[in-house]
């Protein structure tokens, strides 16, 4: 119909304009690129991109709590259940596979040839114990304040610094008041470039927490018959009205994305200091990445579903650029969700259920890259590691990937767990900083790409349940 034709354009409409902001912003971010702009200027131009990213942030946190309130509310006990434990599997393997290929790869590559001494460093690295995180994930998944958690949150997990210039006998004051403020100031942006970010938090605040707490309470008035109807409506109509508020924000999505793109090709580092070592080692990430999501995934997908992934992955084209252009799982969560539940036909019911969970847990890509890696680095400082200690690298890689936030270079920070555990230098990880930016973006989209096929299975594997949930649903409203 008449219809049908003017929301296939609508769609394809979407698409072609987010294809074609990559491409402007590519060559535009190039052609800007001689005229060295100031730090501040770069951020006057990409201001646009900002804005983008503030958005998509702020529909974040009442998305994960209201999509997850009412898909479990939408389920009953059983099929929560069952739809859980497939996540999970899901989860699980995908994330084991993403690491065997991290570790498969960078053996038979071995970009690590040579010695470090040559390379470039850059940053400085925060120090993390594996124990510390753990226990800061379990922690987060039990927030004392829900109303906290709502709010960025930082934590330092290294002995504090003090400063503190004593006034020599014959300085003025004033000298001692100057000397004083300038060490008071160095030691401040020491203490802000250490913040770092608390385990499983999407921009700074606690999001793994707001989803177990979320999940309860959803599964709790789902249970609750009549007195759980208002609440149910309440969260459903509250979801509603934020998937209409990212229809909104995916128009100027493409805009968006263009100067974030533009924005970082003008700032970037001059490719020069890439060494041939580091030049290997990106290439070994990006063929890692491309295995798991352009073969492994896909195949999953369509050995499970019997269905084309290609299709599949087609409708998920603007969120998949969204994450390219973010490097932010979670920021990209409201898009995520628009092309799966409009483009793909993905029942919501699952996508409320998943996705969110997904996009704070499931990171593929990350956990591929975090255990790829450490290996490289082992390669560099001739380091051999033992089998056991490959096992110990590929477990630390999958836990450092769920506790990695879906925010740029998150898993830049979480690093420090894998290569702790082996007893690899954590400085080292400022050898491959240089090139993170553009792996950071590749990962988040294998992260995307692996959420989103998992709602699809899951939503295969949970096709009875639902059916069943739906005539169960159709007999209620009957009785009534
Ligand atoms: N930026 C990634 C994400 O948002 C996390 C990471 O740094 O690996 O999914």
């Amino acid at each position: 119909t008449k219809e049908d034709v003017k929301s296939y354009l609508f769609r394809n409409a979407f698409v072609l304009l987010t294809v074609t902001a990559v491409i402007v912003g590519t060559i535009l971010g190039f052609t800007l690129r001689p005229y060295k702009m100031s730090y501040r200027e770069v951020k006057y131009f990409s201001f646009p991109g900002e804005l983008l990213m503030r958005m998509l942030q702020m529909l974040v946190l009442p998305l994960i709590i209201s999509s997850l309130v009412t898909g479990m509310a939408a389920l009953d006990s059983k099929a929560s259940g069952k739809m859980g434990m497939r996540a999970v599997v899901y989860y699980m393997t995908t994330t084991i596979i993403a690491v065997v290929i991290g570790i498969i790869i960078v053996i038979i590559i071995h970009p690590g040839k040579g010695t470090k001494e040559n390379m470039h460093r850059e940053g400085k690295i925060v120090q993390v114990t594996a124990a510390d995180a753990f226990l800061d994930l379990i922690r987060n998944m039990f927030p004392p304040n829900l109303v906290e958690a709502c709010f960025k949150q930082f934590k330092t997990n290294y002995e504090k610094r003090s400063f503190r210039v004593p006034i020599q006998p014959n300085e003025t004051l004033m000298g001692a008041v100057i000397n004083n403020v300038s060490e008071a100031m160095e030691t401040l942006t020491r203490i802000t470039e250490e913040l770092v970010p608390v385990p499983g938090s999407v921009n700074g605040v606690n999001a793994l927490g707001l989803v177990v707490f979320s999940m309860c309470f959803g599964f709790v008035i789902g249970n609750m018959k009549e007195q759980g109807q208002a609440l149910r409506e309440f969260f459903d109509s509250l979801n509603e009205a934020i998937m209409r508020l990212v229809a909104v924000i995916m128009w100027y999505a493409p805009l968006g994305i263009l100067f974030l793109i533009a924005g970082k090709i003008v700032e970037m580092e001059d490719m020069g200091v890439i060494g041939g070592q580091l030049a290997m080692y990106t290439v070994t990430v990006i063929v890692g990445l491309l295995i798991h999501a352009v073969i492994v995934l896909p195949l999953l997908y369509f050995l499970v579903t019997r269905k084309n992934p290609w299709v599949f992955i087609g409708g998920l084209l603007q969120a998949l650029i969204t994450a390219l252009g973010t490097s932010s799982s979670s920021a990209t969560l409201p898009i995520t969700f628009k092309c799966l539940e409009e483009n793909n036909g993905v029942d919501k019911r699952v996508t409320r259920f998943v996705l969110p969970v997904g996009a704070t847990i499931n990171m593929d890509g990350t956990a591929l890259y975090e255990a790829l890696a450490a290996i490289f680095i082992a390669q560099v400082n001739n380091f051999e590691l033992n089998f056991g200690q490959i096992i110990t690298i590929s477990i630390t890689a999958t836990a450092a990937s769920i506790g990695a936030a879906g925010i740029p270079q998150a898993g830049l920070v979480t690093m420090v767990i894998v290569l702790t555990s082996v007893g690899l230098p954590t400085d080292d990880i400022t050898l491959i900083i240089a090139v993170d930016w553009f792996l950071d973006r590749l990962r988040t989209t294998t992260n995307v790409l692996g959420d989103s096929l998992g709602a699809g299975i899951v939503e295969h594997l949970s096709r009875h349940e639902l059916k069943n949930r739906d005539v169960e649903m159709g007999n209620s409203v009957i009785e009534e």
